[in-house]
């Protein structure tokens, strides 16, 4: 998996640089999402794109690992802003679960409400984060999002 981030990083655009509208991104990762869900099912490809989100997290998490949670924490969120992924916010944590909010989520921001919550990769994301952390798998899940009407985008990562 790492070999595939790495390859993916090179990037040579002398004239266009790295970024793209963020249109460009959500047509690859909607309509992936949908193709998936024909050839299959639904659930099977929600679980495509919380393992990729979970890979990313992973390596993210290694990169930007502190034992320090607060520091670590620190370091996710100003990450996740910067590459325009969102704004991470915790709302919630004790021993038991922790919960996010990722405002202006770059997958479902601003989306009407089609009464599903899809921001499967974020979830993902969170998770392998968490998992890097804490040395063990946890259950994470989207607790609210902007495409289910919820206003915001959620997620719930039990320990
Ligand atoms: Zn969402």
């Amino acid at each position: 998996m790492e070999d595939i981030l790495n390859q993916i990083s090179k990037v040579k655009r002398d004239k266009l640089g790295t970024e793209i509208p963020i249109l460009i991104f959500r047509v690859l990762r909607h309509y992936t999402h949908v193709y998936a869900s024909d050839l299959l099912g639904e659930r099977a490809s929600n679980i495509l794109f919380i393992n990729a989100g979970r890979a990313l997290g992973e390596q993210l998490g290694e990169r930007l690992y502190d034992e320090d949670l607060n520091k670590y924490l620190k370091k996710i969120s100003d990450f996740v802003e910067e590459e325009k992924i969102g704004i991470l916010k915790i709302s919630h944590i004790d021993e038991s679960k922790l919960v996010v909010q990722l405002d202006e989520c770059i997958t479902c921001a601003g989306m009407d409400n089609i009464g599903k919550r899809i921001c499967f990769f974020e979830v993902g994301l969170v998770a392998g984060l968490v998992e890097k952390y804490l040395g063990r798998k946890v259950i994470a899940h989207e607790t609210k999002c902007n495409a289910n009407g919820e206003g915001t985008c959620e997620v719930t990562v039990n320990f």
